[in-house]
């Protein structure tokens, strides 16, 4: 084999002629598997395709029988063939048939060929078949043999990848590159959406595979990976990390791989093969890919999305394009999936086109997920290698409901899925005739549904959903969504905005809550070892009370003649209240001295998120004017469970009985005290959640907006006293079981309540 003709380079130029050949698919397969042998002077080359059914076809040979061609059919696991499959490494073996995976099939004609070398078909990491070089003699196959099949077998990728081997499969066995896939993920914002595949960060669209002149490409290769790391050791030492919304450790992270001799010796490897150099990068990265996905370790899955940074801004450097999709070029119904996204960038999408999102990563109280819900766009979180799975442009369906995404489904699905879209639409003008009613329960208990709001692009869902109010609103999100730090006059604009339109209906206005997970990408990050319990919200508020100063300012004079309700995130102590309130009373006084007109009426509060408040809550309705309970970080806290981190936030119930008991004894005291208590956690967005608040006596619930249709619906039907009888006794004796859902389930069902 050492005097291969031509070596890979013309095999590469070979292939590149038969690819633009307009012959059918059966021919073009095989003539490759012909010049494959031919150039790397095997007796035998064959192309076995992954099946959707997760088995392994001979698609081509040349050199086994011709007979066995779309007959032999091997399981992923089965044989020499199905290991490299299944492991998606190569597989080089001068004796073969000792190898303990060897599978004799006796169709083929192979028990005569001893050395074997065989090669996994990748694309983005995923494998979609392989590829193998047999020869009679007993012989080791090169390292550089090794790489020429790996690159070769780039390209059999893109000819599956095209889809176009389907025409050559039966049904139910189509090659899985273009397969349905249904998967599981968890639910940021619910609904369904059907739509096609956008990706948020496009792969780098490699145009030009095979090289003209290799030197050449080396010599570019060399160049993009000196000015990828000038560009990194720039950023670095100006201090300027925050300029791409990067961490320094990230960049450092980057630097060290920029610098890593085995990566750099790879890709110039690939090159030298006669790929040009962004391919070269391409095919280094799919195989790293490949093989980070299939470990266990986190830190390793975590690393993959580093080099995946890594390799696509090297491509980019290579090609010198931008590669972001601008707003204009989004397609009608377009489903974002993306690794990650900020609220910033979900935002600079085209609304009217974009109907989903799915990620890679994201939790539901994530700020992404509150976007998302805040423009009722559905979203699907925590999908595995999502942006490797799909196609720019592949038919794909997101549905809230099941927490799952269809990519490529296949038309039965795709029709249910239509019919579902009618009903719900139908459904949603029936909560919409509700709107105008009165949230009322059966026994006569009001209930005052307000929503969540932080944007100017949540303020019409106050009339739409007929809501009493806005009773939390996150001022934060102003901060986040914006480049550069929100100045006065643009939080009073803002105020003032959303005073105007919520008009006669109370807002509660919510003091910076920032720090810890929410970073604001213009403010030096501190860094610390547990940013939910480090220095955030009111913390970060009194330490440095400028900023909470001027937006107490803000509100104030955006409440001129008429009311302002406030309150302060995380307060654990109430000197931390006291402390806040003085601030207020400060800027009130500011305020009068220089003449500007005040609020008729100033109504302070605070947030119940820190388990401490609970035994402090004599003491804190004595101060406050009122109380919200954030359910989404009390929660946290009182489990010690971090609700961004899906391995822990699902653990625990919040329908339990711990949770429901410290729940009711806010609202309880709140009675006692005559200090209204409301809940803004995302407890009272889930029909179920709202339901047991209103059991435990809550009158004032404060949800996403696309919820408050179901909610209401379901309070209207309720019997609040019912309800207690059923649920209350529960939480004063000893429970059997710690989760009190169930039995709200049951008593759901016996009332006829829809959850
Ligand atoms: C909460 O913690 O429940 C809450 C409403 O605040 P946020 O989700 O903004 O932290
Ligand atoms: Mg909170």
């Amino acid at each position: 084999m050492r005097g291969a003709l031509g070596g890979p380079r013309v095999l590469l130029r070979r292939l590149r002629e038969v690819m633009a050949e307009p012959v059918s698919a059966q021919d073009r397969l095989d003539k490759v598997v012909v010049l494959i042998a031919a150039n790397m002077v095997a007796e035998v080359c064959s192309v076995y395709v992954l099946r959707v059914d997760g088995t392994l076809e001979l698609y081509a040979t040349e050199g086994l029988k011709r007979d066995a061609v779309h007959q032999t059919v091997l399981k992923q696991d089965e044989g020499l063939v199905g290991l490299v499959a299944s492991e998606a490494s190569p597989i080089n073996l001068s004796d073969a048939q000792s190898h303990p995976a060897f599978s004799f099939r006796p169709e083929t004609g192979e028990e005569i060929y001893h050395s074997f070398l065989g090669v996994p078909i990748l694309r983005a990491g995923n494998t979609l078949g392989v590829l193998v070089v047999q020869n009679r003699a007993r012989r080791t196959y090169t390292e550089e043999e090794e790489e020429a099949l790996q690159t070769t077998a780039m390209v059999l990728a893109e000819m599956i990848a095209s889809g176009e081997l389907s025409a050559l499969a039966r049904p139910g066995a189509e090659p899985a590159a273009r397969h349905s896939l249904n998967i599981a993920g968890s639910t940021l914002s619910d609904g369904i959406a059907l739509g096609h595949v956008v990706l948020h960060e496009p792969r780098v669209v490699i145009t030009n595979v095979i090289a003209d002149d290799v030197q050449k490409e080396l010599k570019r290769l060399d160049t993009a990976i000196a000015t990828f790391r000038a560009d990194l050791d720039r950023m670095l030492e100006h201090g300027d990390v925050a300029d791409g919304g990067e961490h320094r450790d990230v960049l450092e992270a980057y630097r060290s791989f920029g610098y890593d001799q085995g990566w750099l010796h790879k890709m110039r490897e690939a090159v030298m093969t006669g790929l040009t150099a962004e391919a070269g990068v391409e095919r280094v990265q799919s195989d790293t890919r490949a093989r980070m996905l299939r470990a266990s370790d986190p830190y390793l899955r975590d690393r993959l999305h580093d080099l995946d940074d890594l390799a696509n801004r090297l491509m980019r450097v290579l090609m010198g394009k931008d590669h972001a999709p601008s707003r204009e070029q989004l397609p009608e119904n377009a489903i974002l999936v993306a690794r990650s996204m900020g609220p910033a960038a979900l935002l600079d999408y085209d609304r009217k086109r974009l109907r989903g999102l799915v990620l890679e990563e994201g939790g539901p109280t994530s700020h992404v997920s509150i976007v998302a819900r805040a423009l009722g766009i559905p979203a699907i979180g925590e999908i595995a290698n999502a942006t490797g799975l799909v196609e720019p442009g592949d038919a794909i369906i997101v549905d809230g409901s099941s927490a799952t995404v269809h990519m490529r489904p296949p038309p039965d699905i795709e029709s249910a899925y239509v019919e579902r879209v009618k009903l719900r639409a139908r459904r949603q003008a029936q909560y919409h005739a509700l709107r105008e009613r009165p949230c009322i329960t059966k026994d006569g208990h009001k209930i005052a549904l307000m929503i969540n709001a932080g944007l100017m692009i949540d303020l019409p869902h106050i009339d739409e959903t007929g809501a009493a109010g806005i009773g939390l609103f996150r001022t934060e999100l102003q901060f986040m969504v914006a480049d550069t730090l929100p100045r006065i006059g643009e939080q009073l604009a803002l105020y003032r905005a959303v005073l105007d339109v919520a008009d006669k209906r109370p807002v509660t206005f919510r003091t910076l809550d920032i720090g810890g997970d929410k970073v604001l990408p213009y403010m030096r990050n501190v860094e610390e070892e547990n940013p939910a319990l480090g220095w955030r919200a009111i913390r970060l508020g009194l330490d440095r009370p400028g900023l909470l100063r001027s937006q107490v300012r803000a509100m104030l004079r955006a409440a001129a003649g008429r009311s302002l309700r406030l309150m302060f995130p995380m307060i654990a102590m109430v000197e931390e209240f006291d402390k806040a309130k003085a601030l207020v009373e400060i800027e009130l006084t500011h305020l009068r001295r220089h003449g500007h007109a005040l609020p008729e009426r100033v109504e302070i509060g605070t947030m119940v998120e820190v388990p401490a408040l609970l035994f402090q809550l004599e003491e804190l309705l004595a101060r406050v004017d009122f109380l919200s309970v954030g359910s989404n970080d009390l929660m946290q806290f009182l489990y010690a469970a971090d609700r961004g981190n899906s391995r822990v936030s699902d653990r625990f119930d919040p329908l339990s009985a711990p949770v429901l008991r410290a729940l009711k004894d806010i609202a309880d005291k709140g009675r006692k005290h005559g200090k209204p208590v409301a809940l803004c956690g995302e407890l009272a967005s889930q029909p179920i959640g709202a339901l047991a608040l209103a059991i435990l006596g809550y009158r004032s619930l404060s949800l996403s907006p696309s919820m408050v249709g179901p909610v209401k619906a379901l309070l209207l039907d309720l019997d609040c006293r019912k309800g207690e009888q059923a649920i209350l006794p529960l939480l004063e004796k000893p429970v059997g079981s710690v989760s009190i859902r169930a039995q709200l389930e049951k008593f759901a069902e016996a009332e006829g309540l829809q959850l």
